[in-house]
């Protein structure tokens, strides 16, 4: 596929100058990817230095200090001081790149690059970059300042979008304030239930999100249903991220593309028993919700093993049983379970079944099934076909390594797959690690990440 590109390219740039014209497009295509010089000795036609990785490393370090616990860690909510300071820094960034910034109600950040067809869809690109408690430094960054280099690296190349590009940072991706995960994303999806939500949401603190993100200059007014994308803003979003898993670093493979994101449902579950002395309430008379809780944690894992897909999987994260103590039946019991799979179908059955767990086991043990709630449900996303040639391409051109793989966390991409063909560039990461402070990519591995993101822009800006 890349091999056919730089034909097209290089027949075209022919046919061009044959006629005396010169398309400055063509022109300037040939000139920042070397495309006509790609040959035996040079496979890399960005020249491993022009990826300004020293200057990257050291905006991702200059970031990971905006940070409300010490370094290594970061961590940084939304709406916080130091998500302010942050997006202060990112916005600045953008400018430097000659993008025009723009920010939306609830605080996503566009950065836009004006294309030679500007009233034609544009092209996208970004991710987050919010932290959890004591998380690391790459997470949903290197997709946001990888994205601004990747500008940088088409400008100082000469390049000239048909198609405008946009770098986006979006608004808390991760849940930690308002337990709403992907919240930026999934309101430019057009989530008309989360922009009703998000006028009554409070956090633990009970501020309200309305008072949060005035306070850090947005929510001018409580309409947030202005946040949703048109259908034909993007004609295409590519996210580069770090894997969070470690396939590619024990592969020594230096991209994986993106086929398909899993998507979690989660669900809460409370029991409630008659809870009684440890030793005077003897086995027949017991109704243990701690032991009902057990029973559904082992279905959970259960019927995900019957789905028969290694996609498929679950996990009971959160158990808790009341009141807490050695000498006590436990007399309520609350667990939180996380199911996800790239099949919805597939995935809802599982759900389906441990909803018919909960009320059997709740029925044989003579406790209350006081609550089963399902939190979300999002449905999965698989990648555009066409954005996974562009980035298959471009790692072919660049002469790197690449394996097509799921991604079974989920991210921003999931929801602007809503809104246009979505594609995602992983890079290895050390160990698979992530959300905690030993996260780390290598300069070289962000750096490799950077020309796919930016070959891809190119391809995908162009056609
Ligand atoms: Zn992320």
């Amino acid at each position: 596929m890349g091999w056919q590109f730089v034909l097209i390219i290089c027949a075209c740039a022919y046919i061009c100058s044959a006629e005396n014209v010169v398309d400055p497009t063509i022109k300037t295509m040939e000139a920042f990817s070397g495309y006509l010089n790609v040959n035996g000795n040079e496979k890399d036609p960005f020249h491993s230095t022009m990826v300004d990785f020293v200057n990257l490393q050291k905006q991702i370090d200059q970031l990971s200090a905006f940070s409300d616990s010490p370094a290594p860690s970061v961590t940084r909510i939304l709406y916080s001081h130091n998500d302010v300071a942050a997006r202060r820094f990112i916005k600045d960034l953008m400018g430097r790149a000659g993008l025009s910034v723009r920010e939306d109600a609830v605080g996503n950040i566009f950065g836009r690059w004006e294309g030679s067809e500007p009233d034609a869809p544009a092209v996208a690109t970004g991710s987050h970059i919010d932290a959890i408690p004591y998380s690391g430094k790459y997470d949903g960054v290197v997709g946001v300042l990888g994205a601004i280099e990747a500008i940088n690296l088409l400008r100082r190349s000469g390049f000239r979008p048909k198609r405008s590009l946009e770098v986006i940072m979006f608004t808390s991706e991760e849940p930690t304030r308002y337990g709403i995960s992907c919240l930026g994303s999934r309101l430019l999806a057009g989530s008309v239930s989360l922009a009703k939500a998000l006028t009554q949401t409070v956090d633990n603190d009970n501020i309200s999100f309305l008072d949060a993100a005035k306070s850090a200059g947005y929510a001018k007014n409580e309409d947030f249903s202005n946040v949703f994308l048109d259908e034909k803003t993007y004609s295409a979003f590519v996210e580069l991220h770090i894997e969070q898993g470690p396939i590619l670093e024990n592969e020594g493979v230096s991209i994986g593309i993106v086929t398909a994101i899993a998507a979690p449902a989660s669900i809460k579950v409370d029991f409630g028993g008659n809870g009684g002395h440890a030793g005077a309430v003897l086995m027949p008379q017991r109704n243990d919700a701690g032991l009902a809780a057990a029973e559904l944690a082992l279905a959970v894992e259960k019927h995900v093993l019957e789905s028969g897909s290694i996609d498929t999987v679950g996990t009971v994260g959160i158990m808790e049983v009341h009141p807490g103590a050695i000498n006590s039946i436990p007399s309520k019991s609350h667990i939180e379970i996380d199911t996800r799979d790239i099949d919805e179908k597939r995935r809802n059955t599982v759900i389906e079944k441990i909803q018919e767990s909960a009320v059997s086991i709740s029925k044989r043990r003579g406790v209350e099934l006081l609550e089963f709630k399902i939190v979300n449900q999002d449905p999965p996303a698989l990648s555009d076909e066409s954005v996974v040639k562009a980035m298959e391409s471009a790692t072919q051109v660049l002469g790197l390594s690449h394996k097509k793989m799921i991604s079974r966390a989920y991210h921003d991409s999931l929801f602007m797959a809503r809104k246009a063909p979505m594609g995602m560039i992983f890079i290895p990461c050390y160990k698979g690690y992530s959300h905690k402070p030993e996260e780390y990519a290598s300069p070289e591995d962000i750096a490799n990440g950077v020309k796919v993101l930016a070959l891809t822009l190119t391809n995908l800006s162009l056609n």
